[in-house]
């Protein structure tokens, strides 16, 4: 009988490398990765294109209505870049413009229901390892594992600075702090499912330990509880 799948949920802080962590998790156990903020980000891009007034609980439905979202595997990220309407947004949405509005399209409660039940469906046949901000509290309250990620807020900032220098050289560690902070701001305090750790979370926080040790503490974490779903 083949080994009883699970699902990983990693949630916390922006910029924490949730989904870094993830994507290796996912690749050693053989599991499908899904970057949930991928989702929300793609969505905040087809409103920004189309001057969605996201106060208009209809012109939000209609714009939902207009919506597909899809993942596709790129194998030289080893990840599914998100197409939106079978666009590769991919790189469009890691930029400064969707970042900055992302977190208050993302606090709207339907598109929050929209987002969740893709993930859900996604995550139907388990074999899944998600990032995101409610992943172990709304979206899969019942995964084997639940990791909440942080990090001293310095070194998120930096590490950001630094992925967003190799496509936009001119950024500043200040625009990325404010955003940051903003993001994390609205995240945790908005009503609908806001970011919050998990009661049954493990909590990791990587501040001082590099990609190897903190792949290594959450693989045995993993196996512990792959060992216990097919106890
Ligand atoms: O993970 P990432 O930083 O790409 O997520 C972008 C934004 O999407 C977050 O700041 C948050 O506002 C929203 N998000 C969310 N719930 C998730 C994942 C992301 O609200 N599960």
């Amino acid at each position: 009988m083949s080994a009883q799948k699970i699902i990983i949920t990693l949630d916390g802080w922006s910029s924490c490398g949730k989904s870094t962590l993830a994507k290796a998790l996912a690749r050693a156990l053989g599991y499908v990765f899904v970057d949930s903020g991928a989702m929300y980000r793609a969505i905040t891009l087809f409103f920004i294109r189309n001057q969605v007034n996201i106060a208009d609980p209809v012109a939000v439905e209609k714009a939902l209505e207009a919506i597909q979202l899809q993942f596709i595997f790129n194998p030289a990220r080893g990840a599914s870049d998100i197409l939106l309407n079978g666009e590769n947004v991919e790189a469009l949405i890691r930029e400064m413009t969707v970042a900055s509005r992302v977190s208050e399209v993302a606090a709207l409660a339907r598109v929050r229901q929209f987002a969740v039940q893709q993930q859900q469906r996604l995550g139907k046949e388990k074999g899944i390892v998600m990032d995101g901000r409610d992943i172990g509290t709304v979206v899969f309250p019942h995964a084997e594992l639940k990791i909440f990620m942080t990090a001293d807020k310095d070194i998120r900032v930096q590490r950001r600075l630094k992925e967003l220098q190799a496509a936009n050289p001119s950024i500043t560690a200040d625009l990325v702090r404010e955003n940051l902070e903003q993001r994390d701001h609205l995240d945790a305090t908005r009503s609908e499912s806001p970011l919050r750790q998990a009661e049954d979370a493990r909590v990791l926080d990587n501040s001082n330990l590099s990609p190897a040790q903190q792949f290594e503490i959450a693989m045995a974490w993993a196996q512990e509880a792959i060992d216990q779903a097919n106890g």
